[in-house]
């Protein structure tokens, strides 16, 4: 009998922002089986269910295998070899650029991909072609707290690591519901408290999701009020003696500005605004001011609002003004999406940033990157982010763009702007694994990427902690690395735009990449000069900063009450309570809330693929208080059209007492092109948050009927 030959490859998690650590076995074809890697920090050796099943993801069909390319918009695509492919986007996009300029073109990437990929896509935008039109999907999901942390702190970092989480005494879980969303991260956080009952959680939700069930104090809110929330939470703070003005005074600045302004903020006022009894605001207040260690955590319902920035603002007062921050156990932590929502943001992959949190306006920064580009191109301003971005295809502005690793057609806001968009496209290029995202259809050239399990680079999760991803199989078809598809397009463009001085993008792997964005940051916020391949490979996972000579990673930044704005000191910023951009109406009285399922992920293209996965959730319902379908006469299993002035979706009803009377839920995952007309990004709105230019993907005011 023939043994088996198995291997194992040490990689991370394609999903969330945890980046849980995983040992993949495989028979060298075929991956076999995933396991959660016991030595690596993030995950200690768990897994949650997603991770678990990815290797039930593996199989073929649905796979993007090979190059296809239609002639015109009335024919199906054709095979093509890589070849014909990548000189017809050459053609194409040189074609664009020299009639109409750099800014006619544009790039829409993910914080799925690796940190290698965007880096590469990163300076052919802004180093070969000279545009900033390069944004990705993290605009949905981070933007606001990156503002949020470089107007505070003036760096984009969270301050501690995951150890905090299970240090404090407090912690504060803001719009997440990190039950389903980081779930490997909050087994950690419920086994801390299991050790330590004493500890407390407060959850600030309008839903009651499985994380608010289990806080000792549920803050259920008004949507979008989360500002007077904070705000009246200092105003208790600083009325009951808790602000700590030694280190007001030593390490901020900005504090009598925000003092004079929640002096309105009044607990009868703020309980009103929010909808809470004005006792649970007292006590969270007090919770706050009388822990010794208090670590907020917060996601996409502080985030995806058009109050994003003030939001993550108004928390981060919280912690100024009571000095907590910059020690274990203490700081404001905002939780990453996307596994590498954070890598794309340090090589610069986004329209309002340069390499190595540099900024595009700054002559010295562009100067920097001038060098080690041998550029003369890149842009001074920043270039269109994802709204912006697809408003300008749409209007004829941006007339080819490059979509990769994302699905804009289902996860944007008010998806009828983005179909629009596309069609209206001069060309299309769309760089994906799969064939079956609502995106697809709109490419007029697929381009086939590899996936989980075949890839490799590294990234960076909500810690700062970089990993290696490494392939277990060989790539299926005629499927390339999203870092050698850029690379192959620029050498072919540069040839083509600068043929005086081409060899640029001579990347013989990923390791090649990673050296040279390791060297752009050198002596910035988050140098890691220190690491290579190499490293990562003899210590394993790294926090960064990693600069010259370390020997391990910063565990935590502003020990020292040091910040990285001009002047060493944090800023308090006066933000007022503002509400969501939808407001409700006798025409549209519900609030429509949007958020995760457990076991699902984005628009479904992998996790819709297990069976396994459906078991939790089987189909896209709409959850409603059972007083309001009692008060309307609506039976759970009946089919609603939920709709407003962008459009409409049709899903049955169920009852649901997590929701306050007023509002409904709708899950995020399910498109509209697959399972029905059940995308809700038909209806949420494309307002953006001013700063951050985040969309308002978690709100919009609908109005319900049966069908
Ligand atoms: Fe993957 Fe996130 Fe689950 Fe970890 S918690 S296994 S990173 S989906």
């Amino acid at each position: 009998m023939n043994q088996r030959t198995e291997f194992e490859t040490r990689s991370t998690c394609c999903y969330c922002g945890v980046g849980c650590g995983m040992v993949i076995r495989s028979d060298g074809e075929k991956i076999i089986s995933v396991e959660g890697d016991a030595s690596h920090p993030a995950n200690l050796g768990r897994l949650c269910t997603k991770g678990r099943t990815l290797p039930l993801t593996m199989a073929n069909d649905g796979r993007a295998l090979y190059p296809a390319l239609r002639a015109s918009r009335d024919e199906a695509r054709q095979r093509v070899s890589w070849d014909v492919a990548l000189d017809t986007a050459v053609n194409r996009f040189a074609d664009i650029i020299e009639a109409h300029g750099p800014d006619s073109v544009a790039f829409y990437l993910s914080g799925q991909l690796l940190t290698e990929d965007y880096y590469v896509f990163n300076k052919l935008a802004k180093g070969l072609i000279g545009t900033a039109n390069i944004d990705t999907n993290s605009r949905l999901c981070m933007s606001s707290a990156v503002m949020g942390y470089k107007k505070a702190f003036g760096a984009d970092a969270p301050p501690g690591n995951y150890e905090d989480l299970e240090l404090a005494d407090l912690l504060i879980i803001a719009g997440s519901n990190m039950a389903y969303a980081h779930p490997v991260l909050f087994r950690r956080i419920e086994a801390a408290k299991q050790a330590h009952p004493e500890k407390r959680w407060i959850v600030i939700d309008p839903r009651r999701t499985d994380t608010a069930a289990m806080a000792d104090l549920h803050l259920a809110i008004n949507p979008g009020t989360d500002v007077a929330l904070f705000n009246g939470m200092l105003h208790l703070l600083l009325w009951d003696g808790y602000a700590d003005r030694r280190y007001i005074d030593a390490s901020t600045t900005g504090f009598d500005d925000v003092k004079a302004l929640v002096r309105d903020y009044t607990p009868k006022l703020v309980a009103d605004i929010c909808g809470i009894a004005e006792q649970d605001l007292i006590l969270a207040a007090k919770w706050f001011g009388e822990s010794k260690n208090v670590t907020s955590l917060y996601c996409m319902g502080l985030n995806q609002s058009v109050q994003g920035t003030d939001k993550n603002l108004a928390l981060i007062n919280l912690h100024l003004a009571t000095a907590q921050i910059g020690r274990p156990g203490a700081g404001p932590f905002s939780l990453t999406g996307q596994p590498n929502a954070m890598g794309g943001r340090e090589v610069g992959g986004m329209a309002t940033m340069l390499a190595a949190h540099r900024d595009l306006q700054n002559p010295e920064h562009r100067a920097e990157m001038a060098k080690f580009w041998a550029s003369d191109v890149i842009p001074s301003q920043p270039g269109l982010s994802a709204v912006g971005l697809f408003d300008a295809v749409k209007s004829g502005k941006v007339k080819a763009v490059w979509i990769a690793c994302t699905n804009p057609v289902h996860s944007m806001p008010d998806q009828q702007l983005v179909e629009a968009a596309l069609k209206n496209a001069e060309f299309v290029v769309l760089q994906e694994a799969f064939t079956t995202t609502d995106t697809a259809p709109f490419a007029d050239l697929l381009l086939p990427a590899t996936s989980w399990g075949e890839k490799e680079g590294s990234v960076t999760n909500s810690e700062r902690r970089i990993s290696r991803v490494r392939p277990a199989i060989a790539a299926p078809g005629e499927t390339k690395g999203d870092w050698w598809i850029a690379t192959q397009f620029a050498k072919r463009l540069e040839a083509r735009l600068s043929p005086l001085s081409t060899g640029r993008f001579e990347y013989e792997n990923t390791e090649a990449i990673f050296a040279e964005h390791c060297l752009t940051t050198e002596g910035r916020d988050l140098d890691i000069s220190g690491l290579s391949y190499e490293i990562l490979e003899a210590k394993g996972p790294q926090l960064w900063p990693f600069p010259k000579g370390a020997t391990e990673g910063l565990a935590r930044r502003y020990t020292d009450g040091q910040f990285e704005t001009a002047d060493g000191k944090a800023k308090f910023h006066a933000v007022r309570h503002l509400g969501t951009a939808d407001k409700t109406s006798a025409r549209f009285p519900f609030h429509l809330l949007t958020g995760r399922l457990r076991d699902q992920w984005h628009g479904m293209s992998r996790t819709g693929r297990v069976s396994q996965l459906l078991e939790h959730v089987a189909s896209a319902a709409v959850s409603m208080n059972p007083s309001d379908m009692e008060r309307r006469g609506i039976k759970a299993g009946q089919l609603l059209k939920v709709s407003n002035t962008r459009g409409a979706i049709l899903l049955p009803v169920e009852a649901s007492d997590e929701l306050a009377s007023g509002s409904i839920f709708i899950p995020m995952h399910w498109n509209t092109r697959f399972w029905s007309e059940a995308g809700v990004n038909r209806l949420t709105t494309a307002k953006v948050d001013p700063i951050s230019f985040q969309p308002e993907l978690k709100h919009a005011a609908v109005r319900v009927e049966v069908v």
